[in-house]
């Protein structure tokens, strides 16, 4: 067992990280179509344009909590697995295409933007594929009228320590 750790904040006192709108957007509307489950995926991009494109990626913690619930005690709702056929298939793309995969995200359903212990963990997870790679949460509510939607971006420091910023739609 890992030491319990705080979930990691975003820093409001720090300038947001713009990326492309129509990114933020299609990074959102996922989001909003997989609720109640939590979404996750995979941004790729260039060292110019490093916030290109998004791929979307199944969440199968539900199945994993079913087949498993002891090591998996969490269903979809409330955590995040990403499917590893649907992230090898993307990073593939991704390559194809010049790019490399800059940031993985995934959002929290009626819970704000902050890096959870469990988020934490798989970032800091030793076969984690992306140990570059930002963290992006997407925070939306819980009901379909629910119209409050937040972003933030986690990236790691010249220490390597993950730091938060809001995230929000430019260009
Ligand atoms: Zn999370």
């Amino acid at each position: 067992m890992s030491p319990h750790r705080d979930p990691i904040e975003i820093d409001e006192n720090a300038p947001a990280t713009v990326i492309p709108g129509r990114l933020l957007n299609e990074l959102f509307t996922h989001a909003l179509e997989t609720r109640p489950e939590e979404c996750c995926g995979l941004v790729t991009g260039t060292d110019a344009d490093p916030y290109r494109r998004a791929h979307r990626c199944r969440n199968t913690m539900t199945q994993q909590n079913q087949n498993d619930p002891k090591n998996h005690p969490r269903d979809g709702t409330e955590a995040y697995y990403m499917s590893e056929v649907d992230y090898l298939r993307a990073q593939k793309d991704a390559e194809s295409h010049g790019e490399q995969v800059t940031a993985v995200y995934h959002s929290h359903v009626a819970a704000g933007v902050y890096l959870s212990e469990m988020d934490q963990d798989f970032a800091n997870h030793p076969l984690f594929p992306f140990p570059e790679a930002a963290q992006i949460v997407l925070a939306v509510g819980a009901q379909k009228v629910d119209r409050v939607l937040s972003a933030g971006i986690f990236e790691r420091d010249a220490s390597g320590t993950l730091r938060g910023r809001r995230l929000e739609a430019g260009e």
